[in-house]
Protein backbone atom coordinates (compact mmCIF):
# COMPACT_ATOMS: atom_id res chain seq x y z
CA UNK A 1 0.00 0.00 0.00
CA UNK A 2 1.55 3.44 -0.65
CA UNK A 3 -0.10 7.14 -0.42
CA UNK A 4 -1.41 9.03 -3.71
CA UNK A 5 -1.78 12.55 -3.14
CA UNK A 6 -1.38 16.28 -4.83
CA UNK A 7 1.73 17.67 -4.21
CA UNK A 8 0.65 20.55 -2.22
CA UNK A 9 -0.13 17.61 0.77
CA UNK A 10 3.37 17.22 2.23
CA UNK A 11 4.01 20.44 2.53
CA UNK A 12 0.49 21.55 4.17
CA UNK A 13 0.71 23.65 7.37
CA UNK A 14 -2.29 24.21 9.31
CA UNK A 15 -1.03 28.66 10.48
CA UNK A 16 -3.51 28.87 13.43
CA UNK A 17 -3.94 31.64 14.86
CA UNK A 18 -3.30 33.82 11.51
CA UNK A 19 -5.44 31.95 9.93
CA UNK A 20 -8.33 34.41 8.05
CA UNK A 21 -10.79 31.52 8.20
CA UNK A 22 -10.41 29.54 10.90
CA UNK A 23 -12.11 25.92 11.05
CA UNK A 24 -12.52 26.86 14.71
CA UNK A 25 -15.21 29.34 13.12
CA UNK A 26 -18.44 28.44 12.30
CA UNK A 27 -17.89 24.72 11.94
CA UNK A 28 -19.71 21.29 13.64
CA UNK A 29 -17.23 20.11 14.88
CA UNK A 30 -17.79 16.44 16.79
CA UNK A 31 -16.14 14.48 19.19
CA UNK A 32 -16.34 11.65 21.52
CA UNK A 33 -16.83 11.09 25.23
CA UNK A 34 -13.17 9.28 25.02
CA UNK A 35 -11.83 12.44 23.88
CA UNK A 36 -13.16 14.73 25.99
CA UNK A 37 -12.39 12.42 28.94
CA UNK A 38 -8.77 12.12 28.05
CA UNK A 39 -8.53 15.95 28.62
CA UNK A 40 -9.63 16.03 31.78
CA UNK A 41 -8.32 12.86 33.24
CA UNK A 42 -4.47 14.22 32.44
CA UNK A 43 -3.33 15.05 35.47
CA UNK A 44 -1.59 18.77 34.31
CA UNK A 45 -4.87 19.70 32.67
CA UNK A 46 -5.64 22.85 34.59
CA UNK A 47 -9.12 23.56 36.36
CA UNK A 48 -10.35 26.19 34.61
CA UNK A 49 -9.82 24.16 31.40
CA UNK A 50 -11.63 21.36 33.13
CA UNK A 51 -14.51 23.64 34.25
CA UNK A 52 -14.72 25.08 30.13
CA UNK A 53 -14.39 21.30 29.07
CA UNK A 54 -17.62 20.30 31.48
CA UNK A 55 -19.72 23.19 30.04
CA UNK A 56 -19.05 22.80 26.63
CA UNK A 57 -20.56 19.99 24.75
CA UNK A 58 -23.82 18.35 24.96
CA UNK A 59 -24.61 14.65 23.60
CA UNK A 60 -26.31 14.13 20.39
CA UNK A 61 -29.49 12.07 20.21
CA UNK A 62 -29.26 8.30 19.97
CA UNK A 63 -25.01 8.94 19.23
CA UNK A 64 -21.66 8.79 20.93
CA UNK A 65 -20.54 11.84 19.24
CA UNK A 66 -20.84 14.66 21.12
CA UNK A 67 -21.12 18.63 19.86
CA UNK A 68 -18.77 21.81 20.69
CA UNK A 69 -21.34 24.51 21.85
CA UNK A 70 -20.14 27.40 19.72
CA UNK A 71 -20.17 30.54 21.31
CA UNK A 72 -21.01 33.98 19.93
CA UNK A 73 -19.75 34.66 16.11
CA UNK A 74 -19.98 30.58 15.91
CA UNK A 75 -16.42 30.56 17.89
CA UNK A 76 -15.70 27.33 19.42
CA UNK A 77 -15.25 27.89 23.06
CA UNK A 78 -11.62 26.38 23.08
CA UNK A 79 -10.57 28.86 21.03
CA UNK A 80 -8.49 31.48 22.61
CA UNK A 81 -8.40 35.47 21.94
CA UNK A 82 -5.34 34.95 19.76
CA UNK A 83 -7.00 32.21 17.29
CA UNK A 84 -4.91 29.40 19.29
CA UNK A 85 -6.79 26.28 20.58
CA UNK A 86 -6.80 26.30 24.45
CA UNK A 87 -6.45 22.49 24.41
CA UNK A 88 -3.36 22.29 22.14
CA UNK A 89 -1.60 25.04 24.18
CA UNK A 90 -2.46 23.74 27.48
CA UNK A 91 -1.73 19.34 26.69
CA UNK A 92 -0.73 18.95 23.33
CA UNK A 93 -2.09 18.51 20.01
CA UNK A 94 -2.26 14.78 20.61
CA UNK A 95 -5.12 15.77 23.12
CA UNK A 96 -7.63 17.04 19.91
CA UNK A 97 -10.81 15.33 18.59
CA UNK A 98 -10.16 13.22 15.71
CA UNK A 99 -11.77 15.63 13.58
CA UNK A 100 -10.25 18.39 14.99
CA UNK A 101 -6.50 16.96 13.81
CA UNK A 102 -7.26 15.74 10.48
CA UNK A 103 -8.64 17.90 9.18
CA UNK A 104 -8.50 19.56 6.49
CA UNK A 105 -6.92 16.26 5.61
CA UNK A 106 -8.93 13.18 4.00
CA UNK A 107 -8.00 9.85 2.71
CA UNK A 108 -9.57 7.84 -0.07
CA UNK A 109 -8.51 3.80 -0.07
CA UNK A 110 -8.71 2.41 -3.77
CA UNK A 111 -6.90 -0.68 -4.44
CA UNK A 112 -3.62 -0.48 -3.13
CA UNK A 113 -3.61 3.50 -2.59
CA UNK A 114 -4.61 5.56 -0.13
CA UNK A 115 -5.38 8.54 -1.65
CA UNK A 116 -4.88 12.11 0.79
CA UNK A 117 -6.35 15.19 0.01
CA UNK A 118 -6.96 18.49 1.80
CA UNK A 119 -10.39 20.59 1.87
CA UNK A 120 -9.93 23.57 -0.08
CA UNK A 121 -12.32 25.32 2.75
CA UNK A 122 -9.17 25.95 4.45
CA UNK A 123 -7.08 29.35 3.07
CA UNK A 124 -3.98 27.68 3.17
CA UNK A 125 -4.95 24.89 1.00
CA UNK A 126 -7.14 27.33 -1.15
CA UNK A 127 -3.68 29.82 -1.20
CA UNK A 128 -1.32 26.75 -2.72
CA UNK A 129 -4.12 25.74 -5.48
CA UNK A 130 -4.28 29.20 -6.61
CA UNK A 131 -0.70 30.29 -6.47
CA UNK A 132 1.30 27.10 -7.14
CA UNK A 133 1.02 25.51 -10.84
CA UNK A 134 2.12 21.85 -10.19
CA UNK A 135 0.08 21.45 -6.46
CA UNK A 136 -2.25 19.32 -8.37
CA UNK A 137 0.43 17.05 -9.94
CA UNK A 138 -0.30 13.07 -8.20
CA UNK A 139 2.75 11.49 -6.38
CA UNK A 140 3.06 8.53 -4.49
CA UNK A 141 4.66 8.28 -0.84
CA UNK A 142 5.61 5.17 0.62
CA UNK A 143 3.93 4.51 3.61
CA UNK A 144 6.54 4.21 6.50
CA UNK A 145 4.55 3.74 9.48
CA UNK A 146 1.61 1.39 9.85
CA UNK A 147 -1.71 2.84 11.23
CA UNK A 148 -5.62 3.18 10.99
CA UNK A 149 -6.96 5.82 8.77
CA UNK A 150 -10.19 6.87 10.74
CA UNK A 151 -12.89 8.30 8.16
CA UNK A 152 -11.58 7.07 5.16
CA UNK A 153 -13.55 6.56 2.33
CA UNK A 154 -13.26 2.87 1.04
CA UNK A 155 -15.01 -0.17 0.30
CA UNK A 156 -16.69 -2.85 2.71
CA UNK A 157 -18.17 -6.20 1.75
CA UNK A 158 -21.33 -5.25 2.17
CA UNK A 159 -20.63 -2.06 -0.06
CA UNK A 160 -19.31 -4.10 -2.77
CA UNK A 161 -21.84 -7.22 -2.59
CA UNK A 162 -24.51 -4.01 -3.05
CA UNK A 163 -22.12 -2.04 -5.75
CA UNK A 164 -19.80 -4.70 -7.25
CA UNK A 165 -19.25 -1.10 -9.64
CA UNK A 166 -17.24 0.00 -6.35
CA UNK A 167 -14.33 -3.03 -7.10
CA UNK A 168 -13.01 -0.37 -9.53
CA UNK A 169 -13.19 2.85 -7.27
CA UNK A 170 -9.40 3.32 -8.18
CA UNK A 171 -9.40 3.10 -11.61
CA UNK A 172 -12.87 5.14 -12.21
CA UNK A 173 -10.74 8.09 -10.18
CA UNK A 174 -7.51 7.52 -12.20
CA UNK A 175 -9.46 7.96 -15.09
CA UNK A 176 -11.62 11.06 -14.45
CA UNK A 177 -8.02 12.96 -12.86
CA UNK A 178 -6.43 12.26 -16.39
CA UNK A 179 -9.36 13.77 -17.87
CA UNK A 180 -9.33 17.04 -15.86
CA UNK A 181 -5.65 17.45 -15.34
CA UNK A 182 -5.13 17.03 -19.63
CA UNK A 183 -4.04 20.42 -20.56
CA UNK A 184 -4.60 19.89 -23.95
CA UNK A 185 -8.07 21.97 -23.70
CA UNK A 186 -9.62 24.75 -21.32
CA UNK A 187 -10.64 22.86 -18.33
CA UNK A 188 -14.02 23.33 -19.01
CA UNK A 189 -13.91 21.28 -22.14
CA UNK A 190 -12.27 18.49 -20.09
CA UNK A 191 -15.36 18.75 -17.52
CA UNK A 192 -17.40 18.06 -20.18
CA UNK A 193 -15.51 15.54 -21.68
CA UNK A 194 -15.74 13.58 -17.97
CA UNK A 195 -19.43 14.22 -17.65
CA UNK A 196 -19.90 12.41 -21.54
CA UNK A 197 -17.84 9.63 -20.08
CA UNK A 198 -19.89 9.29 -17.05
CA UNK A 199 -23.11 8.74 -18.94
CA UNK A 200 -20.95 5.79 -21.04
CA UNK A 201 -20.17 4.20 -17.57
CA UNK A 202 -23.48 4.78 -15.87
CA UNK A 203 -24.51 2.79 -18.79
CA UNK A 204 -22.53 -0.15 -18.46
CA UNK A 205 -23.19 -0.17 -14.64
CA UNK A 206 -26.89 -0.21 -15.50
CA UNK A 207 -26.52 -3.36 -17.49
CA UNK A 208 -25.20 -4.85 -14.85
CA UNK A 209 -21.58 -5.59 -17.28
CA UNK A 210 -19.35 -3.99 -14.35
CA UNK A 211 -16.50 -6.03 -15.06
CA UNK A 212 -17.04 -4.32 -18.36
CA UNK A 213 -15.48 -1.08 -16.65
CA UNK A 214 -11.66 -1.54 -17.70
CA UNK A 215 -12.51 -2.39 -21.02
CA UNK A 216 -14.89 0.66 -21.67
CA UNK A 217 -12.34 2.94 -19.98
CA UNK A 218 -10.01 1.61 -22.16
CA UNK A 219 -12.29 2.19 -25.58
CA UNK A 220 -13.46 5.70 -23.95
CA UNK A 221 -10.02 7.14 -23.93
CA UNK A 222 -9.56 7.28 -27.64
CA UNK A 223 -12.93 9.30 -28.08
CA UNK A 224 -11.59 11.85 -25.61
CA UNK A 225 -9.31 13.21 -28.19
CA UNK A 226 -11.84 13.31 -31.21
CA UNK A 227 -12.01 16.07 -33.33
CA UNK A 228 -15.22 16.98 -34.31
CA UNK A 229 -16.47 16.02 -30.82
CA UNK A 230 -14.04 18.51 -29.43
CA UNK A 231 -14.54 21.18 -32.02
CA UNK A 232 -18.70 20.98 -31.05
CA UNK A 233 -17.91 21.65 -26.97
CA UNK A 234 -15.35 24.13 -28.20
CA UNK A 235 -17.97 26.28 -29.95
CA UNK A 236 -20.86 25.72 -27.48
CA UNK A 237 -21.69 29.71 -26.68
CA UNK A 238 -22.64 31.02 -23.24
CA UNK A 239 -26.15 30.35 -22.21
CA UNK A 240 -26.63 33.04 -19.42
CA UNK A 241 -30.26 32.26 -19.33
CA UNK A 242 -28.62 28.98 -17.44
CA UNK A 243 -25.50 30.07 -16.25
CA UNK A 244 -26.96 32.97 -14.20
CA UNK A 245 -30.44 32.84 -14.02
CA UNK A 246 -30.54 28.83 -13.46
CA UNK A 247 -27.30 28.61 -11.87
CA UNK A 248 -27.62 31.93 -9.87
CA UNK A 249 -31.22 30.43 -8.23
CA UNK A 250 -29.30 27.02 -7.52
CA UNK A 251 -26.05 29.14 -5.51
CA UNK A 252 -28.82 31.42 -3.59
CA UNK A 253 -30.67 28.04 -2.17
CA UNK A 254 -27.78 26.21 -1.59
CA UNK A 255 -25.45 29.01 -0.08
CA UNK A 256 -28.26 30.84 1.28
CA UNK A 257 -26.03 34.14 0.34
CA UNK A 258 -27.17 36.51 -1.59
CA UNK A 259 -24.29 36.75 -3.88
CA UNK A 260 -25.85 37.21 -7.13
CA UNK A 261 -26.85 40.67 -5.95
CA UNK A 262 -23.48 41.79 -7.51
CA UNK A 263 -24.81 40.16 -11.26
CA UNK A 264 -28.67 41.64 -10.79
CA UNK A 265 -30.05 44.79 -12.18
CA UNK A 266 -32.43 46.64 -9.82
CA UNK A 267 -35.20 44.81 -10.78
CA UNK A 268 -33.17 41.68 -9.48
CA UNK A 269 -32.85 40.18 -12.98
CA UNK A 270 -29.26 38.74 -14.18
CA UNK A 271 -27.02 41.20 -15.71
CA UNK A 272 -25.19 39.93 -18.10
CA UNK A 273 -23.06 43.20 -18.28
CA UNK A 274 -22.42 42.98 -14.77
CA UNK A 275 -20.81 39.08 -14.95
CA UNK A 276 -18.66 39.97 -17.68
CA UNK A 277 -16.91 42.72 -16.04
CA UNK A 278 -16.63 39.97 -13.03
CA UNK A 279 -15.42 37.75 -15.89
CA UNK A 280 -12.80 40.12 -16.53
CA UNK A 281 -11.53 40.90 -13.39
CA UNK A 282 -11.35 37.98 -12.20
CA UNK A 283 -9.36 36.61 -15.91
CA UNK A 284 -7.07 40.40 -15.03
CA UNK A 285 -6.66 38.74 -11.33
CA UNK A 286 -5.60 35.54 -12.26
CA UNK A 287 -3.63 36.23 -15.55
CA UNK A 288 -0.36 34.91 -15.23
CA UNK A 289 -2.06 31.78 -13.04
CA UNK A 290 -4.51 30.69 -15.29
CA UNK A 291 -3.63 27.20 -14.10
CA UNK A 292 -5.76 27.80 -10.81
CA UNK A 293 -9.38 27.14 -12.77
CA UNK A 294 -8.03 23.03 -13.04
CA UNK A 295 -6.17 22.87 -9.39
CA UNK A 296 -9.70 24.12 -8.16
CA UNK A 297 -11.35 21.21 -10.20
CA UNK A 298 -8.91 18.42 -9.70
CA UNK A 299 -8.83 18.94 -5.82
CA UNK A 300 -12.93 19.15 -5.99
CA UNK A 301 -12.83 15.79 -8.08
CA UNK A 302 -10.74 14.38 -4.45
CA UNK A 303 -13.71 15.90 -2.19
CA UNK A 304 -16.70 14.84 -3.91
CA UNK A 305 -14.39 11.05 -3.58
CA UNK A 306 -15.60 10.97 -7.58
CA UNK A 307 -17.58 9.11 -8.96
CA UNK A 308 -18.33 7.46 -5.80
CA UNK A 309 -19.53 9.87 -2.87
CA UNK A 310 -23.12 8.75 -3.03
CA UNK A 311 -23.38 5.09 -3.49
CA UNK A 312 -26.75 5.04 -3.98
CA UNK A 313 -26.30 7.50 -6.96
CA UNK A 314 -24.75 6.62 -10.61
CA UNK A 315 -21.60 7.55 -11.36
CA UNK A 316 -23.16 10.28 -13.64
CA UNK A 317 -25.35 11.98 -10.76
CA UNK A 318 -21.98 11.66 -8.83
CA UNK A 319 -20.11 13.51 -11.41
CA UNK A 320 -22.82 16.13 -12.49
CA UNK A 321 -22.48 17.09 -8.53
CA UNK A 322 -19.09 17.41 -9.10
CA UNK A 323 -19.22 19.21 -12.14
CA UNK A 324 -22.11 21.34 -11.11
CA UNK A 325 -20.48 22.53 -7.93
CA UNK A 326 -17.44 23.88 -10.22
CA UNK A 327 -19.86 26.29 -12.36
CA UNK A 328 -21.36 27.16 -9.15
CA UNK A 329 -18.09 27.94 -7.97
CA UNK A 330 -17.17 29.87 -11.29
CA UNK A 331 -20.44 31.79 -10.42
CA UNK A 332 -19.50 32.70 -7.33
CA UNK A 333 -15.85 34.11 -7.89
CA UNK A 334 -17.31 35.91 -10.91
CA UNK A 335 -19.73 37.61 -8.78
CA UNK A 336 -17.23 38.29 -6.09
CA UNK A 337 -14.78 39.70 -8.86
CA UNK A 338 -17.71 42.08 -9.69
CA UNK A 339 -18.17 43.24 -6.08
CA UNK A 340 -15.00 44.50 -5.21
CA UNK A 341 -14.96 45.91 -8.92
CA UNK A 342 -18.15 47.88 -7.56
CA UNK A 343 -16.69 48.86 -4.18
CA UNK A 344 -13.41 50.13 -6.00
CA UNK A 345 -15.52 52.23 -8.31
CA UNK A 346 -17.76 53.70 -6.21
CA UNK A 347 -14.45 54.95 -3.85
CA UNK A 348 -13.01 56.33 -6.94
CA UNK A 349 -13.38 60.24 -6.68
CA UNK A 350 -11.09 63.30 -7.61
CA UNK A 351 -9.86 65.06 -5.23
CA UNK A 352 -7.47 68.32 -5.88
CA UNK A 353 -4.37 68.57 -4.44
CA UNK A 354 -2.67 72.04 -4.08
CA UNK A 355 1.17 72.20 -4.89
CA UNK A 356 2.73 75.62 -4.41
CA UNK A 357 0.08 78.00 -6.81
CA UNK A 358 -0.69 75.02 -9.40
CA UNK A 359 -4.15 72.81 -8.32
CA UNK A 360 -3.64 69.24 -9.48
CA UNK A 361 -6.96 67.45 -9.91
CA UNK A 362 -6.00 63.79 -8.55
CA UNK A 363 -8.13 60.45 -9.21
CA UNK A 364 -7.89 58.83 -5.41
CA UNK A 365 -9.40 54.97 -5.67
CA UNK A 366 -9.16 52.60 -2.73
CA UNK A 367 -7.95 49.17 -4.25
CA UNK A 368 -9.58 46.19 -3.10
CA UNK A 369 -7.48 42.45 -3.00
CA UNK A 370 -10.09 40.48 -5.47
CA UNK A 371 -8.42 37.33 -4.25
CA UNK A 372 -8.57 37.69 -0.93
CA UNK A 373 -11.88 37.87 -1.45
CA UNK A 374 -12.24 35.34 -3.85
CA UNK A 375 -9.90 32.88 -1.33
CA UNK A 376 -13.39 33.29 1.19
CA UNK A 377 -15.46 32.77 -0.88
CA UNK A 378 -14.26 29.78 -3.11
CA UNK A 379 -14.08 28.07 0.31
CA UNK A 380 -17.62 28.55 0.67
CA UNK A 381 -17.89 25.58 -1.81
CA UNK A 382 -15.97 23.31 -0.30
CA UNK A 383 -17.92 24.05 2.98
CA UNK A 384 -21.57 23.80 1.83
CA UNK A 385 -20.84 21.11 -0.86
CA UNK A 386 -17.73 18.47 -0.26
CA UNK A 387 -18.72 18.70 3.59
CA UNK A 388 -22.33 19.09 3.45
CA UNK A 389 -23.64 16.07 1.90
CA UNK A 390 -27.30 17.08 2.07
CA UNK A 391 -26.46 19.87 0.63
CA UNK A 392 -24.61 18.02 -2.83
CA UNK A 393 -28.19 15.66 -2.71
CA UNK A 394 -30.44 19.02 -2.61
CA UNK A 395 -28.29 20.09 -5.91
CA UNK A 396 -28.36 16.98 -7.51
CA UNK A 397 -32.66 17.15 -6.67
CA UNK A 398 -32.47 20.82 -8.38
CA UNK A 399 -30.54 19.13 -11.52
CA UNK A 400 -33.35 16.57 -12.19
CA UNK A 401 -36.13 18.88 -11.01
CA UNK A 402 -34.87 21.43 -13.60
CA UNK A 403 -34.26 18.60 -16.50
CA UNK A 404 -30.80 19.50 -16.50
CA UNK A 405 -29.03 16.21 -15.89
CA UNK A 406 -27.58 15.39 -19.08
CA UNK A 407 -24.49 16.34 -20.57
CA UNK A 408 -25.32 19.21 -22.78
CA UNK A 409 -26.85 21.38 -19.95
CA UNK A 410 -23.90 20.50 -17.74
CA UNK A 411 -22.05 22.14 -20.73
CA UNK A 412 -24.46 25.34 -20.28
CA UNK A 413 -24.24 25.31 -16.91
CA UNK A 414 -19.89 25.32 -17.12
CA UNK A 415 -19.02 27.05 -20.21
S1 LIG B 1 -8.68 26.58 8.19
FE1 LIG B 1 -6.69 25.56 7.75
S2 LIG B 1 -5.06 27.04 8.24
FE2 LIG B 1 -7.02 27.80 9.10
S3 LIG B 1 -6.99 27.10 11.25
FE3 LIG B 1 -8.09 25.51 10.07
S4 LIG B 1 -6.54 24.01 9.36
FE4 LIG B 1 -5.45 25.86 10.10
Amino acid sequence: MYFRQPRYFSDFKCIGGTCSNSCCIGWRIDWYRSEIDKITGDPRCSEELKELVNKSFTQLENSERYLVALGAGGRCPFLAEDNFCKIQRELGAEYLSNTCSIYPRHHIIAGEAAYRYCNMSCPEVMDKLLNIEKSMDLVNVAIREKGTVKGAVMNNEKLLAEHPELKYRGELLEFFYEIIVDKKHDVETSIILGALAAQSLSKIVAAKDYDGIPEAIKQIKPQLHNGAQLRSIENIKPNYYVKLGAAGEMLKSIFQVNIMSALTDKEGKPNIELYVRGEKRLADTFKERQFYLRNIALNLLLEFALPFKFTDKTIFENYSIFATAFALFKLNVIATAELTDKAERSTSNSKVNVVGDIKLNVKVTVKYDTEKYINKSASLISRNLCHNDENAKKLLEDLHNRNFSTPAYLALLIK
